[in-house]
């Protein structure tokens, strides 16, 4: 399978790109204004989702500055690190109910775990010692990460749901565990 992997283009073309960013953000600070929230998410909420460019989790949630921890990853998979990531928020920050939110047309969808580990198998040199998360099915996929949460010993389950997001119309799903 072929790899998207640009490295003939200039960093200069990510130095402007931040550099925009950075603007952004002097007028984001105008913006902001001075305000010392506290450290605990005040909806006591942990939402674990994808790192997908088109997933607003403050518009769609209607969330605010303060209120909860958004842990991503590629998929918003149930990987050791956001498992860490859910450890500490509730031991630590309060934390109780999580959202798992997936979404319609994910990257994940777009190859086949083996065929790509062999593909940077073959480009790096050596096989990656993580699971790169392909998936056929998202509701199968949701399921997956609510039961790996509920059965975790590091973290409280008791109120875990799971959600597809439509990347298109905005709306969310929720997805019924197959033993309710
Ligand atoms: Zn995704």
């Amino acid at each position: 399978m072929h790899l998207r992997v640009e490295r003939s283009e200039s960093p200069y073309t990510g130095r402007v790109i931040i550099n925009e960013l950075l603007a952004n953000n002097r007028a984001y600070v105008a913006r902001h204004g001075h305000q010392v929230l506290p450290t605990e998410p005040q909806r006591h909420l942990a939402v674990l989702t994808c790192m997908d460019s088109r997933l607003d989790l403050f518009g769609t949630l209607g969330l605010e500055l303060g209120e909860a921890h958004l842990i991503r990853n590629a998929g918003g998979l149930a990987t050791d690190d956001a498992v860490r990531s859910l450890l500490l928020s509730q031991r630590l920050l309060g934390t109780r109910a999580i959202m798992v939110i997936h979404h319609t047309r994910c990257g994940l969808e777009s190859f086949v775990e083996e065929e790509l580990a062999d593909a940077i198998t073959a480009d790096i040199g050596f096989r990656p010692p993580f699971r790169l998360g392909a998936y056929r099915d998202v509701d199968a996929d949701v399921r997956e990460t609510v039961a790996a949460l509920r059965s975790s010993p590091f973290v409280d389950g008791t109120d875990v749901r799971g959600f597809v997001f439509d990347v298109d119309d905005g709306s969310l799903r929720e997805v019924i565990p197959a033993s309710s």
